[in-house]
This record gives structure tokens, C-alpha cells and sequence, in this order.
């Protein structure tokens, strides 16, 4: 850890009151709202949650990944659309940023991004170009000082709020060794953002189509070198599929608990359902596998701060964790019983948000595809 010890469990302890005091009271009005409120926003500000993971030289708190994850715990405990707010500067929308900027980019860059002022994207995904992202179609042709971008992207996490997008896209020929990754701020001429798509759960959290027409961005956009943004782009990946997993796990463990209450309070044939013993067998399911998830993360997270390369222990991180907390609120919504089915009590609002784990940032079955490429590149 390289914060002192006292000084992480202080930031620990204020996550999980903000968490509790401020985000939980608000879950059902962000829901119908579909948007966070300002002043919540502004006090995330405030806490440095925009900043957690950015180097301290940059403004922000520089966490470890075994400190970053331990933070996402405290956040999954209540809807994820709050953790949207900053969770693309934390992650996928600075990290490239981060691991590859020159010191010119991370000095103009980084300290807004940390900070909450501007919010920052992660621009990969296009209409034809999903899970078989090395194939993205969107071209950066080189004329004079700029590159010259010409593309659409799709389902872009806060797009809407960007100021500053991570862009991938083509300068040299077919495969992943054509594609090139670039810093491409929002308000220059011809970058256009679509309308926030309706979704199926995380109200409060936008994506929308990002398009780029004959937009000039400064060579000195060009993050690393030519040739090597797919790898940016999958190094900052493996370390989101780690963040991912962390929110499951502290989702997953949100839900048993709201579980625990329920079954406690709730009576049928003459006694409390927590009782029954098939009622158990789903809670004692939901625990183990929560505890293994939680397991996995933090070793991986160990790993990851000891410098050892994470590809395939952070797919099997995301791919465990993501399918572990569907199961648990398919529980949830079974212990609930009707109840569970019904939007007051909150249950099926989380059934829906964590669906999304299985699809993004990879699929369930491109996870399956890096884990056995991985082990079979290692021998077993
Ligand atoms: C809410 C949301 C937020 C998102 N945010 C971002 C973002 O900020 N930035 C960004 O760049 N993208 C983002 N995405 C895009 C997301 O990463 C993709 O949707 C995802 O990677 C899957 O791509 P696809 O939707 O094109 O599905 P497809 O690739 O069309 O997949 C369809 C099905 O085919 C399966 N499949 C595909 N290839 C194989 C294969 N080789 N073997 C076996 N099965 C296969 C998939 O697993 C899936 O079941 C977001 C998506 C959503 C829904």
C-alpha cells in the first residue's frame, strides 16, 4: 500500500459514509431521474474520487490497485451509476494517458482530469467493430502537423460530459497493428456526440455515439507511437477488467445483505423465511461465491502492483466476478420473491444494472477466449 495505512482507512471509512449517507438515499430518484444530481457530482469532486488511480504528481491520490479495489467495494454498495461519474477518468478514460502520455500530455492533461474539472472517454467500439475491436474502421490520416480522423464510434461511456475522448483508430493497414490511439479533445471542429441511448439498467449513466467528421487533430495528439494503440488499448483494458470486477464483488455483497434483512423481517407458513433451509442454500451460495470473487480480485490486484503482467488473470477476475454477481441477484430476486420483482424494494434495479458486467469491457466469451489463449501461450 503506499498510502499510510491510517490515512487509506480514513478515505475508506468516508467512501462508505458517503456511500450510505448521500448515494443510497438517492437510488430510486437517479433511476427516474436517468441522471446524477449536480451537487452530488461536486462532491465527488470534493472527496477526489476523479483521481483516485492518477499519480499524486498530477493532483490526484495515486491509489495502488490493491487500494483502488478495496475503494470499489465500499462503491458497489449502491447503484453503479454513481461510480459512472468519474469511473471513465479513473479508468479507461485516462489510463492510457497514463501508462503511455508523454510528459507534455499527462502535464496538460492530467491534472483536470483528476481534479473533475473536464471528464474524460474511452472511445473503442464502433457499429462493426465490437468484440473484434482490433477491426475498428475509423481512419487517422496523416496531412502536415495533423491527423486527420474520420469515423464513428459507439456506445461510448459518458460521452455526453467528455471533454477529452481516448480515441483508436487506423493509420496503417488491416489488424491490430494498424490501429493507433490518440487524444482527441471534444470541441474541435467536426466531433459530434449522439443522443444518450435508452438502456436496460444504470440509469444515471449515459452512452452515446461519438462521430468524427474530417476532424485535425495535433500530431501531437498521437499517444505512444503509431502502430501500437491496440495495445494501449488492451493494457488499459486489463486493468478496467480488474475494476469491474471489484464493483461486482462489492455489489454482490450489497445484494446478500439486503437479502439477510429481508429474509429476517419476512414470515410464511408461521416463521421467518431466513429459516427456511432452501432459503439458506441461496444465501450460503451467494457468500461463497462472493468470498471467492473478492479472493481473486485481490491477488490479482497484488499481482498487478508487483509489476507481473495481468492479461489473463484479470479476464478470469471479470469473467468469475461478472457471471458470480448475476447469479447473486438472480438470488436477490428470488429470496425477495414477489417483492423482488417489484421496483420499490430495489432488487430487480440492481438485477438489471449488473447485467451489463457480462458485456462490456469484453464479453463473457472474449474473456473465455483471452483466459485460454493466455494459459495455453504459458503451457497450462
Ligand atoms: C452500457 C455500455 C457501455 C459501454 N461503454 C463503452 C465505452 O466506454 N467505450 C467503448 O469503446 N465501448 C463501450 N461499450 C461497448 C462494449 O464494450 C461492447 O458492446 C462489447 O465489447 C461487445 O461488443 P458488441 O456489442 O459489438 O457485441 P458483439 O461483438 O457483436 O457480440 C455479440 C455476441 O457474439 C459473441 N462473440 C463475438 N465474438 C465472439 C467470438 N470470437 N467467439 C465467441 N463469441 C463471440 C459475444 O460474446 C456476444 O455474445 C459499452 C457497451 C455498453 C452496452
Amino acid at each position: 500500500m503506499t498510502l499510510e495505512h491510517d490515512i487509506f482507512g480514513l478515505l475508506i471509512d468516508t467512501v462508505r459514509r458517503f456511500v450510505d449517507e448521500r448515494l443510497r438515499p438517492l437510488e430510486a430518484a437517479v433511476e427516474a431521474a436517468d441522471s446524477i444530481p449536480s451537487e452530488i457530482v461536486a462532491e465527488m469532486r470534493e472527496l477526489g474520487f476523479f483521481g483516485l488511480s492518477i499519480p499524486p504528481d498530477y493532483g490526484g491520490l495515486g491509489l495502488t490497485m490493491s487500494e483502488e479495489v478495496r475503494v470499489v467495494f465500499e462503491l458497489g454498495r449502491t447503484t453503479p451509476a454513481f461510480r459512472s461519474v468519474f469511473g471513465t477518468n479513473v479508468g479507461i478514460g485516462s489510463q492510457a494517458l497514463v501508462m503511455s502520455g508523454s510528459e507534455a500530455q499527462k502535464a496538460k492533461w492530467l491534472p483536470r482530469i483528476a481534479s473533475g474539472e473536464i471528464i474524460t472517454s474511452f472511445a473503442l467500439t464502433e457499429p462493426e467493430a465490437g468484440s473484434d475491436s482490433a477491426s475498428v474502421q475509423t481512419r487517422a490520416a496523416i496531412d502536415g502537423d495533423d491527423y486527420v480522423l474520420t469515423g464513428g464510434k459507439r456506445y461510448i461511456t459518458n460521452a455526453d460530459k467528455a471533454s477529452l475522448f481516448t480515441v483508436m483508430a487506423r493509420t496503417g493497414g488491416p489488424g491490430a497493428r494498424g490501429v493507433s490511439a490518440f487524444l482527441v479533445p471534444a470541441d474541435l471542429p467536426g466531433v459530434t456526440i449522439g443522443q444518450p441511448e435508452k438502456k436496460m439498467g444504470q440509469q444515471g449513466a449515459h452512452v452515446c455515439d461519438v462521430n468524427f467528421d474530417a476532424v485535425r487533430v495535433p500530431k501531437e495528439n498521437l499517444l505512444g507511437s503509431e502502430g501500437e494503440g491496440f495495445k494501449i488499448a488492451m493494457r488499459v483494458l486489463d486493468r478496467g477488467r480488474l475494476h469491474i470486477s471489484a464493483l461486482c464483488v462489492g455489489i454482490a455483497e450489497r445484494l446478500i445483505r439486503d437479502c439477510v434483512a429481508y429474509a429476517g423481517e419476512r414470515s410464511q407458513f408461521g416463521q421467518n423465511i431466513a429459516d427456511f433451509q432452501l432459503i439458506k442454500a441461496m444465501i450460503a451460495d451467494s457468500k461463497t461465491e462472493t468470498m471467492a470473487a473478492r479472493a481473486l480480485v485481490l491477488q490479482v490486484a497484488d499481482q498487478k502492483d508487483a509489476g507481473e503482467p495481468i492479461t489473463m488473470e484479470a479476464a478470469a477476475a471479470k469473467y468469475f466476478a461478472s457471471e458470480m454477481v448475476g447469479r447473486v441477484a438472480d438470488r436477490a430476486v428470488q429470496i425477495f420473491g414477489g417483492a423482488g420483482y417489484i421496483s420499490d424494494y430495489g432488487i430487480e434495479r440492481l438485477y438489471r444494472d449488473v447485467r451489463l458486467f457480462r458485456l462490456y469491457e469484453g464479453t463473457s466469451q472474449i474473456q473465455q477466449l483471452i483466459i485460454a489463449a493466455e494459459v495455453m501461450k504459458r503451457g497450462g
